[in-house]
């Protein structure tokens, strides 16, 4: 474990120069203060985790000083958003402030979001709030906890510096860890510009530093992009099994590694509605919790577009054709694991639906009814009362409001159990860890942001360290695991950040 200034600094992506980023010098956040820290993202680049505790640590990562090795550059991007094509966008406010090679040879990119204006910013101020940076840092270190890939978050500072949003907030920053930040809208920047040696560039660099295994192919391109189809088919069918809602799934914000990337108006669903908007600023719903997996077909789409001048287009729409499938085949194996099934069986959709149906129509909440349903048992033996839970279906029954419906399907469950003749304890054990007792509630990540902008950041560690665990029972943590309060539900987050 090394500090900072021991890190090995190496430019990857920022020794491609321009036209991929131009170097920016950071706009110091005032008064800086350190107000969450990630142990576990720190492991990842070898950096000591006392390093924290260094006086110079929230300067750092402010913009208001720097070592030897941070090169500060922003990246250029385009994008859709919302749809509509904008030709150029880039870091207007975040900077590939150093890349860092670990220990086991691995790249890591040091993204610090909110670090000041960049020739990228267009009328932006090039700052980010507390408020959206605590979300990022949390849900950032929260989804990685769950098994979903994304970002990590190293650090969020805060400052004395006023940013003006709908109303006047503190400013921050976060810094956030990935191996790269490449979005589909990188790709689509250099092909609608036609600078076509750029794009090519691009394409060979990406694939020698995170696909190398296609390296030496003659169809290398190719073999990429299915494997963005799939990482991106993988992703979704985690985020819709999880109950996450991205917010803005404008190109710009879709990694090429498959990661949740960009936390903005994220929502993880309370109360089970698949017509979810968790962004106040949708007003269409484009981006509605059951439209994420064909928002995503029609990224990669745009981004299948942008590949156009080096690859073959039959090829490109076969590969797009794997999306469905796969994303089919892996959101059916996570549903199973919700219900706690091992062997597959034709109508196991038909099973999984019906519930979501119930829950949609009583608006029983998400996480709580399938954290329920993991604790029963399956009517086989009395095996789980060794485990403390209890023959007692009142838990998952106290979700809905029409208890007989419920009921009912629980005994179609029950039924399908005794047919593959689960046992209750391995059953639990799957269902508990496909199952989060706790997750990122929006009105979780509220109160904690209140009392941080009050300058009280215990909240905050609070909730990261609860959200490293979230399938354990963690029964001292129980409130965290309460249905939200009525208030919960008028939050509204939108763009603004
Ligand atoms: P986002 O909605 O965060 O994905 O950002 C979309 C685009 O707007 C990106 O190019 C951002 O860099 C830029 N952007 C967002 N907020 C700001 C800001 N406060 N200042 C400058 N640029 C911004
Ligand atoms: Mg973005």
């Amino acid at each position: 474990m090394a500090r900072l200034e021991d890190l090995n600094y190496h430019a990857h992506f920022a020794a491609l120069a321009e036209p991929f980023s131009v170097p920016v010098t950071p706009t110091p956040l005032a008064s800086p203060q350190l107000v969450a820290f990630s142990a576990d993202a720190a492991a990842l680049i070898d950096l000591d985790p006392s390093e924290a505790e260094r006086p110079a640590f929230a300067d750092l990562f402010a913009g208001a000083a720097s070592i030897s090795g941070w090169e500060p550059r922003a990246m250029v991007y385009a994008g859709h958003q919302f749809g509509v094509y904008v030709p150029r966008l880039g870091d207007g406010r975040a900077l590939l402030l150093a890349e860092v090679r670990d220990r086991d040879g691995g790249n890591w990119q040091l993204h610090l979001k909110g670090a000041g204006a960049t020739p990228f910013s267009r009328m932006g101020d090039g700052r980010a709030v507390l408020r959206s940076s605590i979300r990022e840092f949390l849900c950032s270190e929260a989804m990685h906890a769950l098994g979903i890939p994304t970002t990590r978050a190293l650090c969020v500072i805060g400052s004395g510096e006023t940013v003006y949003r709908e109303t006047p907030e503190k400013g921050a920053t976060v810094l956030r860890l990935a191996p790269s930040h490449t979005r589909f809208g990188t790709f689509q920047y250099f092909a609608m510009t036609n600078q076509h040696d750029a794009l090519k560039r691009l394409l060979e660099f990406t694939i020698a530093e995170h696909f190398p295994q296609h390296r030496h192919e003659a169809d290398a391109g190719l073999r990429f992009f299915r494997d963005v189809v799939r990482r991106t088919a993988g992703l979704l069918a985690q985020w819709q099994a999880f109950g996450f809602a991205h917010g803005v799934m404008n190109t710009d914000n879709m990694s090429v590694l498959g990661l949740t990337l960009d936390y903005g108006p994220f929502g993880f669903m309370d109360r089970y509605n698949p017509a979810y908007i968790c962004n106040h600023s949708d007003t269409s719903g484009r981006y509605a919790f059951d439209e994420q997996p064909t928002v995503a077909l029609w990224n990669l789409c745009r981004f299948a577009e942008a590949l156009l001048p080096l690859l073959d287009r039959e090829q490109l729409a076969e590969a797009l054709a794997e999306f469905e499938p796969q994303i089919i085949e892996q959101y059916s194996t996570l549903m199973r694991g919700k219900l706690g099934l091992t062997h597959p069986e034709d109508d196991d959709r038909e099973l999984s639906a019906s519930l979501l149906q119930l829950m949609a129509a009583q608006g029983a909440d998400y996480p709580r009814s399938f954290r329920a349903l993991s604790q029963l048992t399956g009517g086989s033996t009395g095996s789980s009362v060794l485990a403390g839970s209890g023959n007692d279906d009142r838990r998952f029954l106290d979700e809905f409001a029409d208890r007989e419906a419920a009921a009912n399907w629980l005994q179609r469950w029950r039924a399908r159990l005794a047919r593959e003749g689960s046992i209750d304890l391995q059953r639990q054990a799957i269902q508990q860890r496909h199952n989060p007792k706790y997750v990122l509630r929006n009105y979780l990540a509220q109160q904690a942001i209140a009392k941080a902008e009050a300058g009280d950041f215990s909240e905050v560690q609070a909730l990261h360290a609860l959200l490293r665990k979230p399938f354990d029972e963690q029964p001292e943590h129980e409130r965290y695991a309460a249905l939200p309060p009525d208030w919960s539900r008028e939050l509204e987050i939108s763009c603004s950040s």
